[in-house]
């Protein structure tokens, strides 16, 4: 197969590769890129790798970095843009099912492609548009199959984490795992629990973010793969019940968490443990925690302006998103106005602060004067006291006298 036009993403990188083929060696654009090229979907980045050693790129450019030397990969910064290029290896040992003993460069093409994990992953492109196809990638890609290259069951022992890269796969291009693919995770789902979380987690988000997360969880159920996952060995029901969910529109990581938070019957508070357990950041943690509220009170059709005020624009958004999976969103239209109408947006807002109350006399610093202004706060958002300073401090006046 040869593409006569190559997406606009590869044109700066070809005069790179032309220069490598010059001097003597061979250098493609492999992996991804080369998959989604021939799917025609977005290209977010190019891989290059080589026949040429790491010290062979390096002289052959005048400006390099040694972005990843040990695993044989150099940028070349060429016009302003850096190229990441990594010598063709092959890897063995693999004695703790996930990372190769020994890395070794080669000169072979096929070396290198041999120890990728999927069929479709295994093209190579050259900068003329020649697809290289050692393993039937181009079949598989057009019949929609995730294989793994050679013995899934050996494959998946080496690594485990590929166990995890097929099931996102399977959601990410909609695509079929394979029969003697998906049995090999079924054999060795438990390896899994040797790969470190972090890992996990990056293939777990970009599953539920997928064109069809209900394939991925569905391959997930089907081969246990899902019991060792952090918080979810006991989840099979959940799990099943959510890959029946079929409105999926998930454009975030919070939308993403949240939904599986939702569909194990988390709350915000019970959300923490198990979003800790994935090892998330806790920026993302919060903003999952933020709108769970959100989530419950849409489904109820009971949205207050107070859960809009705490949830703020983003997280109401995040929230629908989140109910449509489950089928109980509303007119996201129809929320946003009515946030849009809310007095406040955020504490800053509010006509008065600490400081202008104690000026007036009417606190003094200290923890009261914290609970007034929640409680000022509170009553703004919900229209009991209007933002205008002389209305909250005849409210706190009130207040005072009724306390
Ligand atoms: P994405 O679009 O998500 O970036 P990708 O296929 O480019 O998908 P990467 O994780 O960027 O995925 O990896 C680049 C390439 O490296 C893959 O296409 C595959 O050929 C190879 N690869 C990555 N991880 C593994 C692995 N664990 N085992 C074998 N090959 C791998
Ligand atoms: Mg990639």
């Amino acid at each position: 197969m040869v593409i006569k036009q190559l997406p606009a993403i590869f044109e700066p990188a070809r005069p790179v590769l032309q220069r490598i083929e010059n001097a003597g060696y061979q250098a493609y654009f492999v992996g991804g890129c080369v998959r989604d090229t021939i799917l025609g979907d977005h290209i977010h980045d190019i891989d290059i790798a080589t026949s040429a050693y790491p010290s062979e790129i390096k002289s052959l450019f005048k400006r390099t970095v040694d972005t990843g030397i040990q695993h044989g990969t150099v940028m070349v910064l060429d016009h302003g843009t850096g190229y990441e290029i990594t010598t063709f290896r092959t890897e063995s040992g693999y004695q703790d099912f996930r990372r190769p003993d020994k890395v070794t460069f080669v000169r072979s093409l096929a070396d290198d492609l041999k120890r990728r994990d999927f069929t479709i992953n295994a093209l190579a492109l050259r900068e003329n548009g020649e697809v290289i196809d050692l393993f039937n990638g181009l079949t598989d890609l057009k019949k929609h199959v995730i294989r793994a290259v050679g013995k899934a069951d050996q494959r998946f022992h080496e690594d485990a984490l590929r166990m995890m890269r097929a099931v996102r796969f399977a959601s990410k291009l909609d695509f079929d795992i394979d029969a003697m693919t998906l049995h090999g995770i079924a054999d060795n789902a438990q390896l899994l629990s040797k790969i470190a979380v972090e890992r996990i987690q990056v293939e777990m988000e970009k599953l539920l973010l997928g064109q069809n997360p209900p394939a991925g969880l569905v391959a997930m159920v089907q081969t246990e793969l899902y019991r060792y996952c952090p918080g979810l060995s006991n989840a099979k029901t959940a799990l099943t019940q959510l890959t029946l969910m079929r409105n999926w529109q998930l454009s975030n990581a919070t939308q993403a968490w949240g939904t599986l938070a939702v569909a194990l019957g988390l709350n915000s508070h019970s959300s923490r443990t198990f979003l800790k357990q994935w090892k998330l950041s806790n920026q993302l943690i919060e903003s999952v925690q933020t709108c769970l509220p959100a989530v419950s009170a849409i489904k109820a059709r009971s949205v207050s302006a107070e859960i809009l005020y705490r949830c703020g624009r983003d997280g109401v958004i995040n929230a629908n998103q989140i109910a449509a999976v489950f089928g109980w969103d509303l007119p996201v239209q129809e929320l946003l106005d009515h946030y849009q109408q809310l007095p406040i947006k955020n504490s800053k807002e509010l006509a008065i602060t600490g400081g202008d109350l104690i000026k007036k006399g009417l606190m003094t610093p200290g923890p009261d004067l914290g609970k007034t202004l929640k409680w000022v706060e509170k009553a703004v958002v919900n229209q009991q006291v209007e933002n205008r300073p002389e209305k909250i401090i005849m409210a706190i006046r009130q207040r005072k006298e009724e306390l």
